[in-house]
Formats: structure tokens, C-alpha cells, sequence
């Protein structure tokens, strides 16, 4: 780990399943489904591909009767297809219901994600809550409390409000709605910990979908409470803007030592790939350096020298080979996550990038001559010509892998 980040907040240690968030255990990756949970076949799908993809992770929701009636049936057909990534359920406004008159349900969930601002109101909303956090306690299950800036409790927010307009020199609003998410976390973390629900079962989230505000919110979060912490901007959107914003408020947060696990809420395109969130909130962790999921190419942008298509091609292909790759390499060979591929584009800085990456491809720019020296550790070792230049890389890089990597004993 590089030393410019700061240390990770120390936490308590979080144990859901198999897996370990807080207490500087590596920082989780989580993704969400958006299948109907009532359907068994589709929801286990999508789980299974997040989980194929890197989720460490995966939240469902748990809205119906039936969804709840169909949460065991996931879980024994995910095991069955060898594949035991926790699930948590995300409940809102019925979870009392469900969590207790579903106990399979319960039981088969590792983590139960509860929103304070709508588990309903007043007295009934805290035996709701209480009948909740009851649950968690008898089954020994992780929750999060997880309050959203779009669902905060509203009689908080009102009484907070009154409170600010009677002061001298009141606060601005913004300030008072993100003093209100904090405080909407904290005392409801308080009163499951009065409710029994030991310390180290709870974990916290405050999001938002201001980059600036979920900035604010957390470091104040972070300075209060030693709980750990789950980190997303609720409602990124799409595409490269929802990447940007995603990326721009967590890396801030995370160079910080702030956040145990994460989540990037993209939008996906019509008939967009769902494991988009995974692959994004891997890259970002990545490319910071605080851990490694895949091998990571280093491509040049291409300019005046590149007038063919031959470099964008071998940069997609062979990025896209070594994503496939790895849920068979994980399984087979020790840190082939953290090999560096370079496919470049011309002699300019070709050469020099390669040799720094494991493997790397200086491809020909316009006008230089047809061949596509290979550097490895530094080396050139053969210089590739004509038609299957991709196919003759790939087949470096997979030698490359089996003789550099020990295998995992199984
Ligand atoms: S390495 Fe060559 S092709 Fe790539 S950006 Fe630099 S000069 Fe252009």
C-alpha cells in the first residue's frame, strides 16, 4: 500500500459470513441485484454473476412475501453452483414483518440493511426497529443501518429545522439535513447497541448524491463514531458521469482512511451489464492502490502516430481477456491479480512504458516498420509480425501466468 494514504480508521471487526469488513481487513466490494426478487431464477443469476465479477457482497430486496419466501431458495441454488457470496436484505417499511414471520428468510441472510427513515413512525416505528434489531440478535447477523438522503426521517429533519430557525444565527439547510443523516445513524446505532445488538454487528452508511455532501457527511461521521463504515453516493446515474461522481467523492474519502466497504450505484444502460457497478468499484480501489482484483493495462491514448484501429483493438481485447480470465485465475494462481500489462501505440513512449509493465506490446505507429516488439520483466524477448499479433500476445500472457504465479493448492 502506497504511503501517501492515510491509515484506515480503526473499527470494530465485522464478521458477515466468510467475510471480514473493518479493522484494516482489505475494503469489501458490494454490489445490489435489480431483479425481482420473487424470481428465483433470475435473482440467482444476477447474484451469481456479481459475485463471478468480484462482489464480495451482494444486497437483495426483500419487499414481499414471496421475495422473502424466495431469499432461502437463492441461497440454496447459489450454493449449489459452489458460489457463497453473503446476501444481504435490504428492507424498508415491511422488514419487521418479513424477518419475523420469515424466519428461513432471516436465517439464510448474512446482513440485514435497515433504513431508519422508514421503518414507520413514532412508537410503532421503534418497536419496528426493535423487532428488527430482535431478529439480527437471535440469528447472529451483521446489520447496517443505512440512511439515505432521500428517505431521511422526516420528523428529525422538522424538529432539527425548528431547532435551527430559533437560533441566533441559524444554519444553512444543507448544513442541518446532512447534521440530520448523521444524527439519524448514530442514535439509531445507539439504541440497537440498547437493544442488545452488540457493537461490532453494525455498520453505517449515510448516502447522498452530492459528491461534496457525501464528502462532508462522512468525515463528520468518521471523526464521531469508531463504526464501520459503507461508503456509495446514492443515485451516481449513468455512464461516465455516474463513474465520475462515484469516483471523485470515494477516492477523496478513501485516501483519507475512510470506508470499510463500498458500492458504486450506477445506473446501467438499457440492457447494460449489471456488473458494471463490481467492475467500477474494483478499478477505483485499484487504481488507488489499496488492493487488486485484475491485472491492470496500461494503454496510451493513441494520437497522430496511430491512424489504424490495430492498437485500440489489441488495448480492448486484451483488457477484456484478462477480465475473463480471472475468476479461473483466481482460483488457480497466487497475486496474478496485481500482473500489469502496457499495449502502446508507438516507438515514442511504447518501449519505455513496456518495459516497466510485467508484459507489454510497443504496437507500430504510421510510417514505422510492421513489427511489435514484446517486452517482458523488462526484457524484449520476440518481436511479433502480421495477422495474429493479438492471439500470439494472448499466448504470452497466459505462459507468462503459469510460470510466474505459484499455483493455489486446492
Ligand atoms: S505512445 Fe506513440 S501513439 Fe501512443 S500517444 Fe504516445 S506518441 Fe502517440
Amino acid at each position: 500500500m502506497s504511503f501517501l494514504h492515510a491509515a484506515r480508521r480503526t473499527t470494530p471487526q465485522i464478521r458477515v459470513a466468510d467475510i471480514v469488513i473493518g479493522s484494516g481487513a482489505p475494503i469489501v466490494v458490494q454490489s445490489m441485484t435489480n431483479t425481482d426478487t420473487e424470481d428465483i431464477t433470475a435473482t440467482t443469476n444476477q447474484v451469481h454473476e456479481l459475485a463471478q465479477a468480484g462482489s464480495e457482497l451482494v444486497r437483495i430486496t426483500v419487499n414481499t412475501s414471496a421475495a422473502a419466501e424466495a431469499v432461502p431458495h437463492i441461497r440454496r441454488r447459489l450454493n449449489a453452483l459452489g458460489c457463497t457470496v453473503p446476501l444481504i436484505g435490504d428492507f424498508h417499511y415491511n422488514g419487521h414483518r418479513l424477518l419475523t414471520e420469515y424466519p428461513e428468510c432471516a436465517q439464510a441472510l448474512a446482513k440485514y440493511r435497515i433504513n431508519p427513515g422508514n421503518v414507520g413512525k413514532n412508537r410503532k416505528g421503534e418497536d419496528q426497529f426493535a423487532m428488527m434489531i430482535g431478529v439480527a440478535r437471535k440469528y447472529d447477523k451483521a446489520v447496517r443501518i443505512g440512511v439515505n438522503w432521500g428517505s431521511l426521517d422526516q420528523d428529525l429533519i422538522v424538529r432539527m429545522m425548528d431547532e435551527n430557525s430559533r437560533l441566533a444565527e441559524p444554519r444553512a439547510a444543507n448544513e442541518i439535513t446532512r447534521e440530520a443523516l448523521i444524527m439519524s445513524a448514530l442514535q439509531s446505532a445507539q439504541r440497537a447497541e440498547e437493544l442488545g445488538l452488540a457493537h461490532d454487528r453494525i455498520v453505517l452508511s449515510c448516502k447522498v448524491s452530492d459528491v461534496q455532501d457525501l464528502i462532508a457527511v462522512y468525515q463528520e461521521l468518521a471523526r464521531r463514531c469508531d463504526y464501520a463504515l459503507h461508503l456509495g453516493l446514492t443515485e451516481a446515474g449513468m455512464g461516465s458521469k455516474g463513474i465520475v461522481a462515484s469516483t471523485a467523492a470515494l477516492a477523496v474519502l478513501l485516501q483519507q482512511g475512510i470506508g470499510d466497504t463500498i458500492r458504486v450505484s450506477l445506473t446501467p444502460a438499457p440492457g447494460g451489464a449489471r456488473t458494471e457497478e463490481v467492475v467500477v468499484a474494483q478499478e477505483i480501489l485499484q487504481t488507488m492502490d489499496l488492493r487488486a482484483f485484475a491485472p491492470m493495462v496500461t494503454a496510451c491514448p493513441g494520437c497522430g502516430r496511430t491512424t489504424s484501429t490495430v492498437f485500440q483493438e489489441l488495448a480492448q481485447s486484451i483488457q477484456a481477456y484478462l477480465r475473463a480470465q480471472m475468476p479461473l485465475w483466481r482460483e488457480q494462481y497466487q497475486g496474478v491479480e496485481e500482473m500489469t500489462v502496457a499495449v502502446m501505440g508507438c516507438i515514442v513512449n511504447g518501449p519505455g512504458e513496456s518495459k516497466l509493465a510485467n508484459i507489454g506490446i510497443s504496437l507500430p505507429g504510421t510510417g514505422e516498420t510492421p513489427s511489435a516488439p514484446v517486452y517482458v520483466d523488462g526484457e524484449k524477448t520476440v518481436t511479433l509480425r502480421g495477422e495474429n499479433i493479438a492471439q500470439e500476445f494472448q499466448q504470452i500472457v497466459d505462459a507468462y501466468v503459469a510460470s510466474n504465479y505459484a499455483r493455489k493448492a486446492h
